[in-house]
């Protein structure tokens, strides 16, 4: 086999290497925490917070109201009860009478409202959690999906570096040392030849070169000084 081929063997197996690399680093970075499921996780833990918040308004209100119920039950009795006879004493019971009850719609409303902010909470904190765990899901398998891709990835590169050692062993080593410095400079440093073309700079090669490159001579493009390969 002449040096040119198996520079170009070693090529392919070093383009594939370095695109595997470049998978690999960006599926890496696509690894760990999900900035969506953590900012649903706080949207959810301050929905959580407003919910017991206005638990607790409910629970007050439901007390205060229990409270002036029972006072206001008193004061009816004793209005009721005969014991008061004095005419202003129970105009005045009967106004103190009117203010509790006045107060005690006010409540009462003020607890209807409460009470529908704390359904429409509940039926938030619900859509956020079953949003939350969609989110999760997802990310779940997405880790899952790129973890066994990752896995994929580095048995194939463990199959190129093998690969890549077999062809080293093979090839002369001023050869491989020359690759590696074109590669340095060009990328890639060995050009295929169709045509009478070199496909690194897609220019048409003298008759004398492409004789060269034929007889399986390591030559290099004059013009853009790869080395050339015919298939
Ligand atoms: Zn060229």
């Amino acid at each position: 086999m002449n040096v040119a081929k198996q520079l170009y063997q070693l090529q392919e197996v070093d383009l594939k290497l370095e695109s595997n690399e470049q998978a690999l680093h960006q599926i890496a970075s696509q690894l760990g925490e999900s900035q969506a499921v953590i900012r649903a996780q706080a949207e959810l833990k301050l929905e959580h917070q407003r919910l017991e918040e206005l638990k607790r308004e409910q629970h007050s209100a439901e007390w205060e109201i229990d409270d002036l119920v029972t006072k206001l039950a008193s004061a009816e009795e004793k209005l009721y009860g005969g014991s008061i006879r004095n005419p202003k004493e129970l105009t005045n019971l009967q106004h103190e009478i009117d203010g509790m009850k006045t107060k005690r719609d006010q409540l009462e409303d003020k607890a209807l409202e409460i009470m529908d902010q704390v359904e429409l909470t509940e039926a938030s904190v619900a859509s956020l959690t079953s949003q939350l765990n969609q989110l999760e899901a997802e990310w779940h398998r997405q880790q899952q999906q790129l973890s066994s891709r990752m896995e994929q990835l580095k048995t194939i590169m463990s199959d190129l570096e093998h690969k890549r050692q077999l062809l080293l062993a093979k090839i002369d080593p001023q050869a491989v040392e020359f690759y590696h410095e074109l590669k340095k400079q060009k990328k890639t440093a060995v050009a295929k030849v169709e045509q009478g073309i070199c496909l690194g700079c897609r220019i048409s090669l003298p008759t004398t070169e492409l004789q060269q490159t034929r007889s399986g001579n390591l030559v290099q493009c004059s013009s853009c000084g790869r080395i050339l390969f015919l298939a």
